[in-house]
């Protein structure tokens, strides 16, 4: 047996939160999890007190229903919760109020685009099986000897999205991981932020041999902060599942977590049985009838997804399919890209500036590329450092040491050209005088390149360049370039 006679199979259970005021089942006030005192947006719903009674917060049905409507599923004409049981210190009512064999959302699909570690990019379509409302629990915090409990979170809502087992590489769990958060952020429901638990991804995982007729037992893996530790956790576990069956050992159904800091899995539970969660239907709540005409006003809502926004920018602005692609990709991209238009930048020249000069000093620097709205360089001083270059003031080269300056000390583009005297150079005198005396002293350049080496122009190109500080109009220089040159011929 070899690994390339395995394939991977994956489907990922996504958990989101959803951006409402209020909780799931009461007013009480939806904070950052994260930044917020603990316990201070707690009420007797939320902590679960005896006594006290649910309501559906409709805000947060009809953001499930679009975010379902984005992933193409139907939506039945009747939802209802139930009550899956379970005992857990951040689960103060000891069960939690989910949906079961009638959730809001079924049978949707995703198409993604997928660039594979060797071949070809390619789409393909995940099914989505379902995509259910239920609340968030409370946040455990152990320390040292003693575990801290915050219910700020508790009673938050949540949508949990379940894919087919479409999925199958770390490769494709990627794509659909970073379509669907996009979609998240698009329809404005969920910040998309892994690195604070607001949007959960947790990968299903087993392997196929390709003999076999059915699948194999699968794992699971949680604690997943990052897009980037989904794609590692399923690298590291096929190949740990691949190993073991290929030792004639078995793979055992249990929950993994991905330990950050050593960058590898731990198994943290084994399960022996499946898990009992007595779930019945919420005796506290009514069933929820969905009408139609509901269903359709609330499509109505959808935000332009990014789907179809890159569609329109190949359309409307001649954007190729991969640019528009990538801007397209993080909500925060897709919004910097239409502010530097705004700002008066040419499509074309923005969109490769973004995705050329900017990514790569994001990435230098380590900014996400989620975080560009955040830098120290602001959409219209950016338009303003493409038009600069665009109308002649500074070339290319000398337009990339602006931005480098921009990102190192948050000025104006034209003040840095101004106070470092970097403006181009057109003046053709100016430039004559340079030819002249670069063409003088490489006689013997001069005369290889007349007999036929023609790559050499671009070494007196270069000189003139660097005699003119990198400042020449690249274009005037070529041309009073060759013209002293063909009058030598
Ligand atoms: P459970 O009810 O135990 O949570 P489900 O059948 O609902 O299990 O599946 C949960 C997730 O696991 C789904 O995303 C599904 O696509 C995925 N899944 C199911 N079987 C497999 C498998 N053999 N390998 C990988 N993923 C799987
Ligand atoms: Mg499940």
């Amino acid at each position: 047996m070899s690994m390339s006679e395995w394939k991977p199979v994956i489907g990922l259970e996504i958990h989101a939160e959803l951006l409402t005021e209020s909780k799931m089942f009461s007013a009480c006030p939806v904070v950052d999890s994260v930044e917020a005192a603990p316990n201070t947006a707690v009420d007797p719903v939320s902590l679960g007190l005896p006594g006290t009674l649910p309501v559906i917060n409709r805000q947060a049905l009809e953001y499930a229903m679009m975010v379902g409507l984005a992933l193409n599923c139907d939506i039945p004409d009747v939802n209802q919760f139930a009550r899956k049981s379970y005992f857990y210190p951040d689960l103060p009512k000891g069960y939690q109020i989910s949906q079961y064999d009638r959730p809001l959302c079924i049978n949707g699909w995703l198409d993604i685009d997928v660039t594979p570690e060797e071949g070809e990019a390619y789409s393909k379509r995940i099914r989505i099986r379902r995509a259910h409302l239920e609340e968030d629990t409370g946040k455990l915090t152990h320390e040292g000897s003693v575990s801290l409990v915050d219910y700020n979170r508790a009673g938050v809502p949540l949508l949990e999205i379940v894919t087919e087992p479409d999925i199958h590489s770390a490769e494709e769990a990627e794509a659909f991981g970073r379509t669907l958060r996009a979609i998240l952020q698009y329809v404005g429901v969920n910040n998309g932020d892994m690195s604070k638990g607001v949007l959960r991804m947790e990968p299903n995982i087993s392997v196929m041999h390709r003999d076999d007729s059915g699948f194999r037992e699968r794992t699971e893996v949680k604690n997943l902060n990052s897009i980037r530790n989904v794609y590692r956790a399923i690298k590291a576990e096929v190949e740990r599942q691949i190993k073991l069956w290929e030792s004639g050992e078995e793979v055992k159904r249990a929950t993994l977590g991905w330990d950050e800091d050593k960058q590898r899995l731990v198994i943290q539970r084994y399960k022996e049985s499946a898990d009992e969660y007595r779930y019945f239907p919420e005796p506290d709540l009514p069933i929820v009838e969905v009408s139609r005409v509901w269903v359709e006003s609330v499509r109505s809502q959808l935000p332009e997804l990014p789907e179809a926004k890159r569609e329109r920018l190949e359309r409307e602005l001649g954007l190729t399919h991969y640019d528009a692609t990538v801007l397209c990709l993080d909500k925060a991209v897709a919004d910097y890209f239409e502010a530097v238009l705004k700002a008066g930048a040419k499509p074309k020249a923005a969109a490769n500036w973004i995705l050329g000069s900017l990514f790569s000093v994001m990435n230098a620097a380590g900014i996400e590329r989620e975080d560009i709205g955040q830098t120290r360089i602001s959409a219209e001083a950016f338009a303003e450092l493409i038009t600069l270059v665009e109308n002649g003031t500074i070339n290319k080269g000398t337009g990339l040491d602006v931005l480098n300056a921009m990102w190192e000390t948050g000025q104006s583009p034209a003040q840095i050209v101004a106070e470092k005297g970097l403006a181009q150079v057109s003046d053709t005198s100016a430039i004559s005088g340079v030819v002249a005396e670069v063409l003088a002293a490489n006689e013997a350049v001069i005369q290889r390149y007349l007999a036929g080496e023609d790559k050499l122009f671009g070494a007196l190109m270069g000189q003139c360049m660097k005699a003119l500080k990198g400042k020449g109009n690249p274009a005037v220089v070529t041309e009073l370039l060759k013209r002293e040159l063909d009058s030598r011929r």
